[in-house]
């Protein structure tokens, strides 16, 4: 049984910062400590932190409720308002937004300073996105589908700027880019897809299209293991997708003569190992 690895599966650069942050934290903070949100899209991360202290709360309204406090907010970023909360609230702040997105927080706001309508194509109910949305103005838009582009309320003659959600697949993004471009509005591109995220697709692609049976390891709730998935389904139809190695299917390696493994950005180097020993010794 041959098995191939992907060389960028698990932890991207500013997943890791932000986990490493937060560990960091409790290593010297005596301060009860927060994250503005679940840490990364995994639950076994999650839960040990957990278990060493750290609480996640959900909403600028529980972030109003703290006192004495430190909130680590996550890669994904959060909006504007959220920070002027905890300035208020005199809140310690531990920022670990990824730089990647901090560049598109630092564009809205110099866009819409220059007059352009910020369009995000990316999904509006992802916190990254709505971190995005939240240091644009009240004309800020978000798009996903070429419906939603052809038919989005803009005004004759306003000025555009386009960027993307950092994990957006980079064909779907060229596409609505180009169905915007119709209309011959004056628009700014900024194509601000990570190259880890673009990195681990090409790389997932080219593996599910050499092997038998794909596995693709990373939380239920993470939107960049769920594009890898669809990615490889594409190429590979006996792809699996699992949280752990406990929800590996025993029989998906039966009379498969080779094995691609890739996974999300938030999976753990350890999780990702032991599925790869395990493929190893009993398929
Ligand atoms: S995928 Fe890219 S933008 Fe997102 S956290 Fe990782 S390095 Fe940053």
């Amino acid at each position: 049984m041959e098995v191939m690895i992907a060389k960028t599966a698990g932890f991207c650069f500013g997943v890791k910062r932000a986990v490493d942050q937060v560990y960091e934290q409790l290593k010297r903070n005596d301060k009860p400590i927060y994250t503005y949100g679940p840490i990364i899209h995994n639950e076994e991360v999650v839960r040990d932190l957990e278990e060493k202290g750290v609480k996640v709360i959900h909403s600028e309204e529980e972030l109003a409720e703290l006192h004495d406090a430190v909130v680590v907010i996550r890669s994904h970023g959060v909006g504007k308002r959220v920070y002027e909360i905890m300035k208020e609230k005199d809140i310690e702040l531990v920022d670990a937004t990824c730089p990647f997105v901090k560049k598109i927080h630092r564009i809205a706001v110099e866009q819409n300073e220059e007059g352009r309508r910020l369009i995000i194509v990316g999904n509006e109910n992802h916190p990254e996105v709505q971190g995005i949305k939240g240091w644009g103005n009240d004309n800020t838009l978000v798009i996903e589908t070429p419906e939603q582009a052809t038919s989005m309320p803009i005004l004759e003659g306003e000025k555009l700027c386009i960027v993307s959600q950092t994990t957006f697949n980079y064909n779907k993004f060229q596409d609505l880019v180009e169905k915007v471009s119709e209309k011959r509005y004056d628009i700014l591109v900024l194509n601000t897809i990570c190259n880890a995220t673009q990195e681990r697709q090409v790389e997932a692609k080219r593996i599910a299209s050499e092997v038998d049976a794909m596995i693709v390891i990373g939380g239920k709730s993470s939107s960049n293991t769920q594009k890898l998935y669809d990615i490889c389904r594409r190429e590979c139809k006996n792809t699996y997708y699992i949280q752990t190695l406990g929800d590996l299917d025993p029989d998906c390696g039966n009379s498969v003569r080779s094995v691609g493994i890739t996974a999300g950005a938030s999976t753990p180097n350890y999780i990702i190992e032991e599925v790869h020993t395990n493929v190893r010794i009993k398929f």
